[in-house]
């Protein structure tokens, strides 16, 4: 029994336990699925057979409304709680948290004004359920439901679908797998006349967990008695009849009590001289054991079930803590550490985008492959080397005195402007590298999800990643603009040496194929349209040769100054300003998103609860 008493007092806790959940978490769908896993007990009847009078003294407490006609109108789902001997007894609504009623009197009023407040002073019903715990060393653990009696008609005041409504009501909390149904018929009437074996048989049709409850027995007519079907041979249940013997309207308006009047139904059926044999099996009390004793091998037939219910839930939240991660410590030491181990993280995420597994870093060898060719194809040189240009430029050059042999300072000139065009791609390729690398910081950062609580420490390092590669394509900029400097500031002496002098190629040279054969002063000829261009396309394989370079060149600069940087030492200077703060200042940088730390408040809480529901799990299923 004692073992009986705390696997019950657990399924309550659960249930407790699972309805603080529900209270705060809404929408909880273990605690749904875990309530439904719990059995309880319905009583099921027609109206006025006794079903509120039967559930009282299995309480052994006077608080239901009784009556004739139609008095309950509101399921009442009642958890009985057994406390210790001696202590105080009282009651409990959900609808009224934390008062504590101990005048049953005043339970039972506002079960009354409660369904009224829903339904109004009418005969109305509603499948809005009022829920009171009762808490007594003289009650069993048990879950119980009132539910408003069966009818035949409709009366005055009820609309027409009343009849269907009760019975879809009734219906829905019965046909459950997990509840219990107390089918309820009164000794005065046919047995076969009654709705609540009607009911109970459709919705249990092998009779599992139905128990046949007849009452009334003191009002059947002289002469007659029910041991037809007490003992089975009228209806045949799975369980047991059992016969009740509940007060009287009589004795309700003469306020006897609950204790006089299981006194009077056990002398009742001790003194029968048609139920004496059945009197240890007869009675309100032997019922509520019966109950009881019924409920037990039912939970303990679900304890599995339930466990690993609680257990999945458990692994859920677990995960759930795991991935809001752990609470921040106090200390500013401890603090740092949590800093530096984000910024690791974050490090980490970014180097995988450069270095591949992530996405992004592809990007930076499309900036090398596609965009700086591009842009040196697209300079300008035909213009700049037009034979208009290099005429005048050669001329500005000479001054007063043409060149003799080649124009040595127009050939630089020329060149010269011409590789300043270089510095646009240059520095083109440096901002374009520099985006990509930012967008992979921005990137990095949202994908870091150690960080995502941290919105304060997120703006923090994008400002110091950001900030650190702006300096680099600062470096990168000088670098590469330095290379085509260098370019300008030494001109390759071979590819002039290689060239073929005009001098010597009067013989008609495929190379100057122009150059008029039959012209009798090479003089003249110099200073020929051939001979600027000749000039312009020297001009212009040189600036080739020297973008073949630079296509490749630039790439390495930009790498070694933005891309390498980035990866070794994006986040060194954060470092040393990270150093020189103060404790209250990591604090600041730890400042959660004030919702993520009520999640993971709640997640906490669930977790205490659902362990130590584990526990006590545990705890009863080896306590056999
Ligand atoms: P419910 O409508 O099914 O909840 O029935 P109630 O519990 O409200 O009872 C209806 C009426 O029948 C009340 O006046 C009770 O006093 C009376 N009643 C219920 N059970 C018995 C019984 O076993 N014997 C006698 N004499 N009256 C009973
Ligand atoms: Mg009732």
């Amino acid at each position: 029994m004692a073992t009986m008493e705390s696997l019950i007092g657990l399924v309550n806790r659960i249930q407790k336990a699972c309805t603080v959940l529900g209270d705060y978490g809404g929408g909880d769908n273990t605690f749904s699925s875990l309530w439904e896993a719990l059995p309880s007990v319905a009583v099921v009847g027609g109206q006025s057979s006794g079903k509120s009078s039967v559930l009282e003294s299995i309480v052994g407490r006077d608080f239901l409304p009784r009556g004739s006609g139609i008095v309950t109108r509101r399921p009442l789902v009642l958890q009985l709680h057994k406390t210790e001997d001696g202590s105080q007894e009282y009651a409990e609504f959900l609808h009224i948290p934390k008062r504590r009623f101990s005048d049953f009197a005043v339970v039972r009023k506002e079960i009354q004004d409660e369904t009224d407040r829903i339904t109004g002073k009418s005969k109305q019903i509603s499948p809005v359920p009022i829920h009171l715990s009762i808490y007594s060393p003289y009650v069993v653990n048990l879950t119980l439901i009132d539910l408003p009696g069966l009818t035949k008609v409709a009366v005055e005041g009820q609309p027409e679908s009343i009849v269907q409504d009760i019975e879809t009501m009734v219906r829905a909390y019965v046909e459950k797998p997990n509840c219990i149904i107390l089918a309820i018929s009164p000794a005065n009437q046919d047995i076969a006349t009654s709705d609540a074996i009607k009911l109970a048989r459709e919705v249990d049709p092998s009779g599992e967990r139905t128990f046949g409850v007849l009452t009334k027995l003191d009002l059947m007519d002289k002469g007659t008695n029910a041991l037809d079907v007490l003992e089975g041979r009228s209806y045949r249940l799975q369980h047991p009849w059992v016969g009740i013997v509940n007060r009287s309207q009589a004795d309700i308006n003469k306020n006897v009590d609950m204790i006089v009047a299981r006194r009077k139904e056990r002398e009742y059926f001790a003194t029968s001289p048609d139920y004496g044999h059945l009197s240890n099996k007869m009675g309100s009390e032997y019922l509520a054991k019966l109950l009881s004793k019924h409920l037990e091998s039912a939970i303990r037939a679900r304890i599995p079930s339930i466990t690993s219910l609680i257990n999945k839930t458990i692994d859920e939240l677990e995960s759930e803590m795991e991935h809001l991660g752990r609470p921040i410590a106090v200390d500013a030491g401890a603090q740092l550490y949590t800093i530096l181990e984000l910024c690791r993280a974050f490090d980490k995420v970014f180097k995988e985008h450069l270095d591949g597994g992530r996405p992004g870093g592809d990007r930076i060898y499309g900036v090398f492959d596609n965009q700086l060719p591009a842009a040196l194809r697209k300079l300008p040189f035909d213009r700049h080397l037009s034979l208009q240009n290099v005429k005048r430029v050669v001329s500005e050059a000479d001054g007063y005195q043409p060149h003799l042999i080649a124009p040595e300072q127009g050939y630089r000139r020329l060149i010269e402007s011409a590789l300043n065009y270089f510095r646009g791609p240059a520095e083109a390729s440096a901002d374009a590298v520099h985006f990509v690398l930012k967008e992979l910081v921005r990137k990095s950062i949202a994908e870091t999800q150690e960080l995502r609580r941290f919105p304060s420490l997120q703006a923090e390092l994008a400002a110091a990643a950001n900030e650190a590669l702006e300096r680099f394509r600062e470096d990168s900029k000088k670098t590469v603009l330095r290379l085509v400097d260098m370019e300008s500031s030494y001109l390759t002496v071979d590819f002039f040496r290689r060239l073929p002098q005009e001098m010597d190629n009067k013989g008609g040279n495929p190379a100057t194929p122009a150059n008029p054969a039959n012209s009798a002063n090479p003089a003249i000829d110099r200073y020929s349209e051939m001979h600027f261009r000749r000039i312009g396309s020297n001009v212009s394989s040189y600036v080739g040769m020297v973008s073949e370079t630079l296509r490749n060149t630039i790439p390495k600069a930009v790498v070694h100054c933005q891309v390498k940087e980035a990866k070794h030492s994006l986040l060194n200077y954060f470092y040393t300003q990270i150093g020189k703060k103060e404790g209250k200042q990591f604090s600041q940088l730890l400042d959660e998103d004030p919702a993520l730390m009520e999640r993971r408040l709640q997640c906490v809480k669930r977790l205490e609860l659902y362990k130590a529901a584990r526990d006590e799990v545990d705890s009863v299923s080896w306590a056999r």
